[in-house]
């Protein structure tokens, strides 16, 4: 396919906030493409090249970008960087000031661009590394300018830079695969779930059909989408929702990880499925010595520990070990225990349609286990009182709850859902508000006084998985600190686009609308009912939503979380009705 052929789309998927529409003209754009073709073209599409858990990113700086438009034409400096800053888009700024330049005199080569050479010129972009790369990078850009027209300009800059912003996700592109071949979006979604590769998934779906997706296999070195919990309140409610009968296991606070090995060879893939591998030389080295097999996808939660007791920290502590340098030094200072949960697949024998109790007894069989390497405390529970008290004991041990699993025949793992099999249970259901929400950025206002030149409050979204749309809930502008806002307002600068993304649904006018991209942690007094917020807008009352009252940023920035992984629309509603029936028990401070 030409690259201009894909840039008319492009154009038209910019041209609308519908939905539907972006559906309809995705499935015409995956039906034109060969499979290979639009196994890249969904990358693309999604502003990268791979799937997240190959590592490599999109992002080179404006600036050099920039330098590459001025090697193939003789737009003047000055004038390229006020169309910068006045467009606020590397992409359209250049385009403009192409277009005016081949009006006049053509100083561009011209050419076809198909969507396969600018896909290979941009994975060169991103593995040139050594000295020289920098200049590399800035003539392999130049080359393919020089065969573009000002709107292939546009959407090669936005690439290269990181900031494709077509307001398209991974699961837009799923839905536009199920129209295309007319099944259910589940068929879709179990490949997808447990390979995290659209790309693959796509290039199958066209070259071997919905036949050839379900030939798909999990994979040591491809990260799976991580099964989820829903959550209650009540350990009667836990209880009769799994039948009477559960194994409570201890919740950690620290940070998810899926450990893939192969012989010597150990991966770690964070929540969201990206390599920290990097971050973890101790965890590689433990899993080397003690994961007793040769090949493994195994789950566990990374909590820090104290160097000294050996005592659960909180997960804050964890922090310390995001970094690019000096990891082996953090990886003394910040020790981690593992506390592993579950078995995907074990010597090639795959595990996620066994049930649990099968699971847990293949991980208790690979696991060479000592304190701080072990299988999560687990208990099984037939009754209330039991479950009640475990819990005290977890949270005595420095956990933030229980999580309650389903033990029956049924009790699978489910890739990539959030489903009643696995249940939370957190102690903080018992007083008010005191469960912390996990919140989208989707907007930014200016700081006044003191936050002058940066962002100063935040608008704040919950996820609707129903719709797949981010729905406001809370302005929060507390609980920041100085460099808090520094660091937000320079992260979200990527993020910032002219108006309302199309899976953003909010009446409330931010001064400027931020791409989803950030999940922050937010705690607040009490959820109440909303004439302005459009979370649960109708499903409680008519022309009410809900809205958090009093919030706070916590301090925690949830790196490991992507949007979708926020708080659900679904989760708030679950969390207001407790909060009721709490005051209504007379057990609420509130009464
Ligand atoms: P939270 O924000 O409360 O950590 P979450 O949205 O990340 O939750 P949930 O499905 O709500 O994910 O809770 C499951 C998470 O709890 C897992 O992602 C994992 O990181 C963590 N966890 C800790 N202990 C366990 C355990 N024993 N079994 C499964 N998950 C556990």
């Amino acid at each position: 396919m030409d690259f201009s052929r894909l840039v008319e789309f492009y154009e038209r998927l910019e041209s609308t906030t519908k939905r539907l529409e972006m559906r309809e003209i995705l499935v015409e754009l995956f039906r034109e493409a060969d499979p290979e073709e639009a196994g890249l073209i969904s990358y693309m599409t999604l502003g990268t090249l791979h799937p997240p858990y190959i590592g490599i990113e999109l992002g080179m700086a404006e600036k050099l970008a920039l330098r590459a438009v001025r090697m193939v034409t003789d737009v003047d400096e000055d004038r390229l960087d006020r169309e910068v800053k006045a467009k606020g888009d590397i992409g359209t700024a250049v385009e403009t000031l192409l277009a005016e330049k081949k009006s006049g005199q053509t100083t561009l080569l011209g050419g076809r661009l198909t969507v396969q050479n600018v896909y290979a010129i941009l994975e060169r972009i991103t593995k040139v590394t050594g000295e020289g790369a920098v200049d590399v990078k800035v003539k392999l850009l130049a080359g393919i300018l020089a065969h573009a027209s000002p709107k292939e300009a546009r959407y090669i800059l936005r690439l290269v830079t990181g900031k494709m912003r077509l307001g398209v996700a991974d699961q837009s592109i799923l839905d536009a695969l199920s129209v295309l071949y007319g099944v259910e979006k589940s068929v879709i979604e179990r490949a997808y779930n447990i390979t995290s590769d659209i790309g693959l998934v796509v290039k199958v779906a066209k070259s071997a059909g919905i036949e050839g997706l379900s030939s798909i296999r999990m994979a040591v070195g491809r990260a799976v989408k991580p099964m989820l919990a829903e959550r209650l309140s009540d350990s009667r409610e836990i209880l009769e929702k799994l039948g009477g009968r559960g194994l409570a296991e201890y919740k950690y606070d620290g940070e998810r990880m899926q450990i893939h090995k192969d012989g010597e060879r150990i991966l770690i893939f964070s929540r969201r499925q990206e390599n920290i591998t990097s971050q973890y030389p101790d965890v590689q080295g433990s899993c080397r010595e003690r994961i007793i097999c040769k090949s493994c996808i195994l789950e566990c939660e990374a909590v820090a520990v104290d160097r000294e007791t050996g005592q659960m920290l909180p997960f804050q502590e964890l922090m310390h070990r995001r970094r690019k340098y000096d990891v082996e030094k953090a990886a003394k200072h910040y020790p981690v225990g593992l506390f592993f949960f579950d078995a995907l697949m074990i010597d090639g024998e795959e595990l996620i349609d066994r049930s649990l109790s099968y699971r847990r007894k293949k991980l208790s069989e690979v696991l060479e286990q000592n304190e701080h390497f072990t299988l999560t405390r687990a208990l099984e529970v037939t009754d209330p009182d039991t479950l009640e008290n475990f819990l005290l004991h977890a949270i005595e041990d420095g956990c933030e709850g229980l999580i309650v699993k389903d033990l029956s025949e049924k009790s699978i793992y489910r890739a990539g859902a959030r489903g009643w099999l696995w249940i939370k249970y957190k102690r903080s259901y018992v007083s008010k508000l005191v469960d912390t929400l996990d919140l989208t950025v989707i907007g930014a206002f200016y700081g006044t006084g003191k936050r002058a030149g940066r962002y100063g409050t935040l608008l704040m979204a919950a996820y609707d998985q129903a719709t797949d749309t981010f729905k406001s809930i809370c302005k929060v502008g507390t609980g920041f600190k100085d460099e808090d806002l520094e660091r937000i307002t320079e992260m979200l600068k990527p993020y910032v686009v002219p108006k309302r993304p199309p899976r953003v649904d909010s009446e409330m006018e931010p001064d400027v609308w931020i791409q989803p991209s950030f999940v922050l942690e937010i705690i607040g007094d009490e959820i109440t009912l909303s004439p302005i917020h459009t979370a649960a807008r109708g499903l409680l009352q008519r022309n009410a939503g809900l809205a958090i009252r009093f919030p706070r940023f916590t301090g925690k920035y949830r790196l490991d979380k992507s949007p979708e992984d926020s708080t659900t629309v679904e989760e708030v509603v679950e969390m207001y009705r407790s909060q009721l029936k709490r005051v209504e028990e007379g057990r609420g401070e509130a009464t």
